[in-house]
């Protein structure tokens, strides 16, 4: 029996807890995030973890994504919040999966359609990314017969920062447009607004149901306005390992990796570790590392395509083969995601989600 070189380890009974808890957070019907793979977490095992958990709604960005999840036997309702002009409207009848509508032009597509497709209205408040804005009330004039107005909804700019005058803003926005398709006699059975930051911490914008990504998968939307997994009681799901692929001895002056970034300071031990920027370690990561033997190796040199180096100290007993974590949830003092984001100029919701194709999914407890 062979092992993985490097493997994303994911605790579904962590995904359950976290879903249970913001449902009680929340205190109301709740959409389970799962659009880039369920952040990178995996589209299907996800989803259906989620509905066993009690998720009424999932949504995703893409069509492509709703579909699959159809294909693969999941029956919830499911949600598709960016799809363009030319998609492809009809398998979203067929399938009975709802789509977003931003503008008039795909709002008329999909008026064509031979069946009503079911739609939820999305409407800018304040980011001026998606949602109607400038066709507003152009749009409110359509003839809305053609389809099944399911919803509408719009999305936060700023809910991590909780104290921000925009929140405000975005909610009475939201409100007031709601009331503006409803003086047109259209009264959508679901308003929704929140993501995980405002499921956490702004009570007045709940309505028919949360949407939350990160927060379920254990991760803050933001370690340093809301606190880290910890602080909130969420449960990171993923934990990432990989192999040694190789463990020398160099002398002090030893130049390491591309571009010589780093030259020993100290006779040490290296260890090669089996991961590299082409499964999503990004190549600029700076202070992070891996765990090994009950302690932290941090990265020295650049990354590479499919290892990077850690510096694992003279004294170190690992081994070619032993297993490292480069995070997980912290318990044991390894890097965490948000180390990783910290040490990265990014985000644990970019960390997750770009662990790439080459690396298995592992629905299993965390290992040390
Ligand atoms: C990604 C996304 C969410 C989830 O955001 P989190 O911060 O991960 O909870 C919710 N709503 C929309 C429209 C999104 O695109």
């Amino acid at each position: 029996m062979f092992e993985n070189r490097a493997e994303a380890r994911i605790d579904l009974s962590r995904l359950s807890e976290n879903i249970k808890l913001l449902k009680k957070t929340s205190k109301t019907k709740l959409l389970a995030v799962v659009k880039a793979d369920a952040y990178g977490h995996g589209l299907v095992d996800v989803a259906k973890a989620a509905e066993t958990a009690g998720a009424d709604w999932l949504g995703v960005a893409l069509l492509e994504e709703a579909i699959t999840l159809r294909k693969n036997g999941v029956r919830s309702p499911v949600l598709a919040w960016l799809v363009p002009p030319g998609s492809d409207f009809q398998s979203a009848v067929d399938l009975d999966i709802d789509i977003a509508i931003a503008d008039i032009r795909t709002f008329s597509e999909v008026s064509r359609l031979a069946s009503k497709p079911r739609i939820h209205i999305e409407v800018d408040t304040g980011m001026s990314r998606g949602g109607f804005l400038d066709e507003w009330e152009e749009f409110l004039k359509s003839d809305f017969s053609k389809v099944d107005i399911v919803g509408i909804f719009s999305h936060f700019a700023r809910a991590d920062e909780p104290l921000e005058k925009q929140n405000t803003d975005q909610l009475n926005q939201f409100k007031k447009m709601v009331s503006q398709l409803e003086s047109v006699g259209v009264k959508p059975m679901f308003k929704h607004l929140s993501n995980s930051a405002a499921t956490l911490v702004n009570p007045d914008a709940k309505f028919d149901f949360v949407r939350t990504g990160i927060a379920m998968y254990g991760l803050s939307p933001d370690v340093k306005t809301l606190g880290d997994s910890n602080e909130l009681s969420l449960k990171p799901v993923m934990q990432l390992r990989a192999k040694l692929h190789l463990v020398k001895n160099v002398p002090v002056g030893s130049e390491v990796g591309y571009g010589a970034l780093h030259v020993t300071k100290n006779a040490t031990k290296l260890g090669v570790v089996a991961i590299g920027y082409a499964d999503g370690i990004p190549r600029i990561a700076l202070n992070a590392g891996v765990f090994v033997n009950g302690r932290k190796a941090p990265i020295i040199g650049r990354v590479s395509m499919d290892q990077f180096v850690v510096d694992l100290g003279s004294d170190s007993l690992a081994k070619s083969g032993d297993w490292v974590i480069i995070f997980g949830d912290g318990s044991r003092g390894e890097y965490t995601a948000d180390d990783w984001g910290a040490a990265s100029s990014s985000i644990n919701y970019e960390i997750v989600t770009r662990i790439g194709p080459r690396v298995p999914r592992i629905y299993a407890p965390h290992v040390y």
